[in-house]
């Protein structure tokens, strides 16, 4: 191995004395500030009230500190490029890891396939088969019945042969008659039992194939930029509802009613809409939960003046988000003390009704009919693939995610990524991802449509203990429990 004299390529030697291009003086100062050399007229004017030396009084200085800077660089460093060397490794293991994962998912699914296509193919043999052996089976009896005929009528050609002779007349026509009769009913319409099955081949469309196979995203893809932000008080916003790109319904920790916010020019108003729990539907019709009052829940004029509403009790209304399909869904809690110690009679559910409150299903159990879906469900947002997705808290500070298929079926449990998980609010993306708010640890996980985690989102570094949330088209709002509203261009493109 070459070793190259370190002389050469950091020499030591003042043979050259730099000048300074602006001033044309010698260089012969060290700006301490800047880490500059510099002439003795740039230290009085840019480098003015800098902290400047004449190169050796920095020099000696240097000299003296030098042990105790190489060391540090060899102890400290190091040690700091080593770790990151070493993590730089484990990273590309990782990463061979999680291709490895992906490509035998990828391999299953393939095999899946394949073995469904051989069944299907087996199933299309089978007829064609089936359709041979019964024809085949009919040409061989006819067959059969045909060469039993011929010797039938052979026998007697001999007999006619041998003993025309020696019979009467009565006898020889009597006999030809027969033999007459014999061969024309040798018609046996063998063309009935020709092969009928035929096959015709579907057509291999690339995008019919494609959607069957799947298809590879990005993650890098997805990104969130931070584009406004607003300090709406100190307290904890318990409601984030969108109404369009620059506006949302808020409510925070000390108020009963929302107030309507313009984040570009930063106003908010009084909206006149008090309540619990609000949801703006795409016809902009307001619908608030509030279980002061009768009825529990109320459609609000965009005035905030009450129209109609429709009563739940003795349920009381928790989280309320419109349906994908038809009209809302309310999640119920029994009014009890007791809120995570649950018997028999405990009610916990999320009832899809119609606009005027009429039930069009339940969902409280899992499917048979015993095992309870929720713990204290309080946040529901239904996806546009018309699943369920409910945060459920489960202890004071736990909680986990249900994603539940709107025919009931529970499809998949969220519990967060090693991390103790206690989900606060939960919208869905234009392409049905699942977004989900982690306020404990200060994240925003983005899950796929089956709730498996595809990455964060957002991070400690993006947002603070995040708890509201709402997405209007590709506007994500995040409301902290410090009363700071940050909104998000996000792009899944
Ligand atoms: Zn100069
Ligand atoms: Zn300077």
């Amino acid at each position: 191995m070459a070793v190259i004299p370190v002389s050469s390529i950091y020499p030591y030697a003042q043979e050259h004395i730099p000048m300074c291009i602006k001033h044309d003086l010698n260089i012969d100062i060290t700006c301490e500030d800047c880490d500059e050399f510099i002439c003795s007229q740039c230290a009085k004017t840019d480098h003015k009230d800098h902290d400047w030396k004449t190169i050796p009084t920095a020099g000696s200085r240097r000299r003296k500190e030098l042990k105790k800077t190489l060391s540090k660089v060899k102890e400290k460093d190091f040690a700091e490029i080593d770790e990151k060397i070493m993590k730089a490794s484990k990273q590309r293991e990782g990463n061979k890891k999680c291709c490895d994962s992906e490509v035998s998912k990828l391999q299953k699914h393939y095999d899946a396939i394949v073995s469904k296509l051989d069944e299907i193919k087996k199933h299309l043999d089978t007829k064609l088969v089936e359709n041979l052996e019964r024809k085949n089976a009919e040409v061989s009896k006819k067959k059969l019945d045909l060469e039993k005929k011929r010797d039938h009528i052979k026998d007697l050609v001999e007999f006619l042969e041998d003993k025309h002779g020696t019979m009467s007349d009565y006898s020889l026509i009597d006999n030809l008659r027969d033999l007459t009769n014999l061969v024309s009913n040798t018609d046996s319409d063998i063309e009935r039992e020709d092969h009928s099955v035929r096959y015709r081949r579907g057509d291999i469309s690339e995008g019919s194939l494609d959607s069957i196979m799947g298809q590879t995203f990005d993650l890098d893809d997805f990104s969130v930029t931070e584009t406004d932000s607003f300090q709406y008080g100190d307290e904890h916003l318990y409601v984030l509802e969108a109404i369009d790109e620059d506006t949302c319904l808020t409510r925070d920790g000390k108020s009963k009613c929302f107030e309507r916010l313009n984040i570009r020019n930063k106003k908010k108003e009084n909206s006149n809409i008090c309540g619990n729990k609000v949801c703006v539907t795409d016809k902009g019709d307001v619908y608030v939960t509030d279980y002061r009052c009768k009825p529990a829940i109320v459609r609000l004029s965009p005035s905030g003046s009450a129209c109609t509403g429709f009563n739940t009790a003795p349920l009381v209304p928790f989280g309320i988000c419109q349906s994908t399909e038809e009209g809302l869904l309310v999640i119920l809690v029994d009014d009890c003390t007791n809120i995570f110690h649950l018997d028999s009679k405990s009610r916990r559910l999320v009832r899809h009704v119609t606009l005027t409150g009429d039930v069009i299903r339940e969902y409280e159990y899992q499917e048979d009919g015993q095992t309870r879906l929720f713990t204290l469900p309080y946040k529901v947002r239904q996806n546009g693939n018309t699943d369920i997705c409910v945060v459920n808290s489960t202890s004071l500070s736990t909680g986990e995610l249900v994603i539940l298929s709107s025919s009931g079926f529970l499809k998949s449990v969220y519990h967060g990524q090693n991390l103790i998980f206690d989900p606060a609010d939960v919208v869905c993306d234009a392409h049905c991802n699942i977004i989900v708010s982690d306020c404990r640890n200060s994240r925003i996980h983005l899950l796929s449509p089956d709730g498996e985690f595809m990455k964060y989102l957002l991070t400690e570094n993006d947002v603070t203990k995040p708890y509201s949330m709402s997405l209007y088209k590709s506007t994500l709002w995040v409301g902290d429990i410090k009363g700071l509203i940050k909104v998000f261009q996000f792009n899944n493109t």
